[in-house]
């Protein structure tokens, strides 16, 4: 009878809405009119992608048939790419919402706006996502519904909380002392020794990577500014001790000396980088630190301001970083940092991640090629990923997705994604 039970869920499971999940071993052949393999070559010209098993296993000129009981999909009069990859996300967040909540929503609540969210994401053409500060299961359990088709979402790569400074951006804050203690994620530490036993229980507790705030932040309501957080020896300390069990770490980091700060103790990303010089920009250089630099977060802080939206405390830090929009990233670029594609979607409304293509080339005079680099290549590399997604060839995951016109002279094509495939899964 237990068996049985299992069976049925199993069934059931397999046949979630918004996920068609292919019979073992069944074939899809996609038609496309042009295929962009890699964003650093040139299209091609009309080809037939086959993918089995979550697969691609061939990519042949021209349309061709393959064994009659293969699915065709019809991509003839589309653009066919890699799929997305969005560096910094926040699945279980959504934009305005008062920081009481936190007092007051669950995390498994959380946790469904996470899955909803994740549907919003992959539709809007990213089938990988790296999901930067959530509760402390929340984005583990997201991750591994979404790996094992219980939902239908993107690939997420999670770091569960961010480790933070007692009282800066990422600790609880904005509420009196015994609700604050209450909350408390056990996500802060003070000194190179307890930063390291963070780094350490995060990474036993499931993280994929381990996600830091180096400096101050906008949304919080702590009042300390944007400036560096953690000591130096302290994010030595993490880096160090992530690197060391295989860890990348990811810095949310505004202003320039924390940038520089951040960099210098070897962090693999800058996470908005915002108020980064020409000094920051030689030390991400210098240290192979990419920069990620969010501007869509900018954007949607920006349309939220003056509304009574955000407190006095998030108003006047919003609004010294939105005047710096594009700044860093010229800085960064001209100092031949590598620039990574990342978000922070859930600042804004989930699903417009693709609006962070056209500002990239508006406000920080990136090519087409080179922004969408940065959210295939450049971003599977950052990942460790780089040879399984990122690119159309085969062997790697079968994430593609289609665009009507060419996203290599007009990222905004990409802003109306049509056609999804995630690992292999038609996504309705
Ligand atoms: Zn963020």
């Amino acid at each position: 009878m237990r068996m049985m039970l299992s069976g049925l869920m199993a069934a059931t499971l397999l046949t979630a809405p918004g996920v068609s999940a292919p019979a073992a071993a069944q074939t899809i052949l996609l038609h496309a009119g042009r295929v962009i393999t890699d964003a650093n070559q040139p299209a091609t010209g009309p080809a037939t992608i086959t993918v089995t098993d979550g697969k691609i296993t061939a990519i042949t000129p021209g349309f061709v048939d393959g064994p009659k009981e293969a699915r065709v999909i019809d991509l003839k009069t589309k653009t066919v790419l890699p799929g997305l990859i969005d560096l910094h996300v926040h699945l279980q967040s959504n934009p305005g919402g008062d920081y009481r909540d936190e007092a007051v929503v669950s995390d498994d609540f959380a946790t469904l706006v996470g899955a909803r969210n994740a549907l919003i994401t992959v539709k809007a053409g990213f089938t990988t996502v790296r999901d930067l500060g959530s509760t402390r299961q929340g984005g583990f359990a997201l991750r591994d519904a979404t790996a094992k088709g219980l939902i239908p979402g993107p690939r997420i790569i999670a770091s569960g909380p961010a480790v933070s400074i007692i009282g800066g951006h990422g600790d609880v804050n904005g509420f009196r002392e015994d609700v604050a203690h209450a909350l408390d994620a056990h996500n802060t530490c003070t000194g190179p020794v307890e930063c390291a036993a963070r780094v350490r229980e995060f990474s036993k507790a499931g993280a994929d990577v381990i996600k830091i705030t180096a400096t101050g932040g906008v949304l919080s309501q702590q009042g300390r500014g944007l400036g560096q957080h953690f000591t130096d020896p302290e994010l030595k300390a993490i880096v160090d001790t992530a690197h060391s069990l295989g860890l990348r770490v990811a810095a949310h980091a505004h202003s320039a000396r924390g940038v520089e700060a951040a960099a210098r103790a070897g962090v693999d990303s800058a996470e908005h980088a915002t108020f980064a010089d020409v000094a920051a920009a030689k030390a991400m250089k210098a240290s192979g630190t990419a920069m990620v630099p969010t501007l869509m977060a900018l954007a949607g802080v920006k349309e939220r301001l003056g509304k009574g939206i955000y407190t006095p405390t998030v108003e006047a830090k919003g609004r010294e970083a939105v005047a710096q929009m594009g700044k860093a990233l010229k800085a960064a670029k001209a100092e031949g940092a590598t620039i990574g594609f990342g978000t922070d979607a859930g600042v804004f409304e989930h699903g417009r991640n693709a609006g962070e293509f056209a500002l990239m080339v508006e406000w920080g005079g990136m090519t087409p090629r080179e922004a969408l680099a940065s959210a295939t290549t450049v971003a599977a590399k950052l990942l460790d990923k780089d040879t399984e997604i990122g690119r159309i060839a085969p062997g790697y995951a079968a994430d593609i997705i289609a665009v009507d016109g060419d996203p290599l002279s007009d990222v905004r094509t990409l802003e109306q994604v049509g056609f999804v495939m995630a690992r292999g899964r038609i996504i309705d």
